[in-house]
């Protein structure tokens, strides 16, 4: 290890506590990813008990670090005498016994760093230090004297936010400096934030729903396992608008009657609005927020109230669930189904796979809430480790949605159009009659390619083996996966013709310009992550559909979950062949959940809901059980191919991704890897190929499959496997175990 013995710089004045005197060995895990533990002096009269967070010196930097069991985290011992004092022990409680075991458990299972765990652990690093204040930032609405172009930008596009000099000047891209001219000239103003303010105490009596039979027992059910407090998982299983939410609601309000924490993981933190809204009227207060959207200072808040305690009801991304709460009594994951609880960065983890985890180490119940579960889980169900609690019908007799397809063989949309004439004349007819209609494409943008009509260029990403999407609405040519960004140029780079760019294809933008020309006096607004970027956008969004102000949404995925308009009566699934293109072991479930999720939101009221489904294929099974409604008979069908093929549930999957900015590199170590795969009974190996995505972010990327039977430790396989072999620095290895992206 390069650092010196007794080097006592960088003890800060910020340590709170120097220790020095006797001191005895403790066994520190580091946040950073490169190193193993390490081993510090503690001094004898200070019970460090693992899970303790602490300071450590490091050559001459400092870094937090987490005390550990030396029989977990073993390590070359060093010398007594070269032993460094730790720095500082943060006044903070320990990170539970429960909680080092998940973060271990993730490490091994997901062959990555235990240090990259634990940094999700640690996630505001700020927090660590007591309780202060902070000093945040806002507009005063003077304008100043001297208004330079900078400055007139930061100032119209502050708003209402607040928050740190860094954070203003990141949300309206102009300079620290500017930000801080503007403090000068008195048009921002300083404020004092205190950050360790008690949260508001959810009211579990607040305003207890009237539940309906089939809801009072799944509740009843799940009260008494947060009674019980053992690990017990569940799958709440209950078509959309069945009344999932006030069900769990209820083991929520006992947990909160124990004085116990629940987590709520949700798949986008667009969805936390609407959650927040439905929260608040049953438990009387907002829940604690964690996402990616928070500022410095409530992220700080929420972990400290999470550590201590006080934070009762925590509703968070994936990313909370690796926080240390102190008295966790429930876990739920809402839309369990959704693949984006798959990160597919970092540590690649499964967030619902880790939250039955940690409620098992816990000994808490775990709620998995879905209207379309995933084979996955529906399968242990079957094999009765997760109870299934089901709710057959919609909340106060609503009807489900009457489902049928649109045959676009038979009834096509005109030339350069993509609405069939049948879904426009129901979208007019829901106009005169003063109702709400959704359209439903998962493509943002306005066309997925454009291309020269004078010689056939196609504009692709340099970056990426990807098309450039157009967006018209901000006018530029942007890649979905690096997002490289370029103006559309005028005249074509390749034969230099000019006006010859033609869009090929739809994106939303491009069918609401067809709703635009069809329905000219309709209101019209787009649903993306390019238009709802924020749970303000989101919320914004809710009330202008709630107050009747928008006629047609035309949306991607983000409109397909969450949402309740009992106005909104028609869903028109713009091209339903889409999401079986992709070909991947899930896409046909997938395609399935998200046209069940998007028509979910048609007649949520007294009105009923019909739902049109375009597409090419109308016999394909997956249409026919959409429109047949037997979602059962289309599981069984999906179930027994994946058991026949030994695909997950029934096998197991493991992709290795090679990547270099250097093709040869890239080819030569993934080469290696598959020449070198062993052999194993249960196993096999396919690949290296590329990528489906050759290139992304100008690395070139390699990929290779191993299947395995259930039985087989495949991850212990693979590190065995990879951890004797070597690659240049500039080659990247990821290991994506249980891959729901083949790109
Ligand atoms: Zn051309
Ligand atoms: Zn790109």
């Amino acid at each position: 290890m390069a650092f010196a013995p007794d080097n006592h710089r960088g003890a800060s004045a910020a340590a709170k506590l120097i220790l020095d005197g006797r001191m005895t060995r403790v066994r520190v895990i580091l946040l950073n990813a490169a190193l193993g533990p390490l081993d510090y002096r503690a001094p004898p009269g200070v019970t460090l008990e693992p899970g303790t967070i602490v300071l450590a010196p490091l050559g001459p930097r400092q870094i937090t670090g987490v005390v550990w069991e030396p029989e977990r985290a073993p390590t070359d011992e060093i010398d007594e005498k070269r032993l460094r004092p730790l720095l500082q022990i943060y006044d903070l409680p320990p990170l539970n016994a429960p909680l080092r075991r998940l973060i271990e458990w993730t490490a091994d299972y997901y062959l990555a760093p235990v240090a990259a765990v634990l940094r999700m652990a640690l996630a505001s690093a700020s927090a660590l230090d007591g309780s202060r204040t902070i000093t945040e930032y806002r507009a005063t609405g003077l304008v100043p004297e001297r208004l330079t172009p900078q400055r007139a930008q930061a100032l119209d596009r502050i708003g209402n936010r607040q928050g740190l000099v860094r954070e203003l000047a990141l949300a309206t891209d102009v300079s620290d400096g500017v930000i801080r001219g503007l403090v000068k000239a008195g048009a921002i103003e300083a404020i004092e934030v205190t950050i360790d303010d008690p949260f508001p105490r959810p009211d579990a009596d607040h305003a207890a729903p009237v539940l309906e039979p089939a809801q009072r027992e799944a509740a009843g059910t799940l009260v008494r396992a947060v009674q019980t407090g053992e690990f017990a998982p569940f799958l709440l299983d209950g078509v959309t608008g069945s009344g999932k939410t006030e069900v769990y609601f209820e083991a929520v309000a006992e947990a909160v009657r124990k004085g116990l924490q629940t987590l709520v993981l949700l798949p986008e933190i667009a969805l936390t609005e609407p959650f927040l809204k439905r929260f608040g009227a049953r438990f009387g207060c907002d829940p604690v927020a964690w996402h990616s959207g928070l500022r410095q200072s409530q992220r700080r808040h929420a972990w400290r109230g999470i550590v201590t305690g006080d934070a009762r009801v925590i509703v968070g991304a994936r990313s909370a669930l690796f926080l240390p709460y102190r008295r966790l009594g429930l876990i739920v994951v809402d839309e369990a189904h959704e693949i984006s609880f798959k990160q597919e960065e970092g540590v690649q983890y499964h967030a619902r796979d880790v939250a039955v985890m940690r409620a098992k180490l816990e000994a808490i119940p775990v709620v998995l809430a879905s209207a379309t579960p995933a084979i996955e889980t529906r399968q242990m169900a079957e094999i009765g480790v997760y109870r299934e609690l089901r709710l057959p019908d919609r909340f106060g007799g609503a009807a489900l949605p009457d489902i049928s397809a649109v045959d676009l063989t038979q009834d096509p949309p005109p030339r350069g159009r993509w609405l069939a004439p049948s879904l426009v004349r129901e979208l007019e007819a829901n106009l005169e009659a003063g109702e709400q209609s959704l359209l439903f494409l998962n493509r943002r943008g306005y066309a997925p390619l454009t291309l020269c009509r004078a010689c056939g260029h196609r504009f692709q990403c340099p970056n990426c083996t990807a098309w450039m999407v157009e967006h018209r609405l901000v006018n530029r040519l942007a890649c979905h996966h690096c997002g490289h960004v370029m103006p559309p140029p005028r005249a074509c780079p390749e034969c230099h013709e000019e006006d010859s760019l033609v869009a090929c294809g739809p994106g939303v933008e491009r069918i609401a310009d067809e709703i635009a020309a069809l329905f000219p006096e309709a209101r019209t607004t787009i649903v993306t992550s390019d238009t709802i970027w924020s749970p303000a956008k989101a919320a914004e969004f809710v009330g202008r559909m709630e107050a009747g102000e928008i006629d047609i949404v035309v949306g991607t995925q983000l409109v397909t979950k969450g949402y309740h308009f009992p106005n909104l009566t028609l869903v028109g699934v713009v091209d339903a062949d889409l999401g079986l293109s992709g070909g991947d072991l899930r896409a046909a479930e997938r395609s399935f959940q998200q046209i069940m999720q998007v028509a979910g939101r048609a007649g949520r009221g007294e009105k009923p809901g019909r739902v049109l489904v375009q597409t090419h294929e109308p016999m394909a099974p997956v249409i026919r059980a959409l429109v047949s409604g037997d979602a059962e008979g289309f599981y069984a069908a999906e179930t027994e191919a994946r058991r026949e093929a030994a695909m997950p549930p029934f096998g197991r999957l493991a992709g290795i991704i090679v990547s270099s900015e250097d093709l040869a590199e890239a080819t030569e170590t993934a080469r290696l890897i598959g020449r070198t795969a062993p052999r194993v009974e249960n196993m096999a190996v396919f690949g290296p190929a590329p990528a489906p995505l050759a290139m992304l972010r100008g690395r070139h990327r390699q990929r290779l499959l191993v299947h395995a039977a259930r039985s087989l430790d495949v991850q212990e396989v693979i590190r065995e496997w990879l951890g004797k072999l070597d690659w240049p620095r500039g080659v990247r290895v990821a290991v994506d175990v249980d891959p729901y992206s083949f790109l």
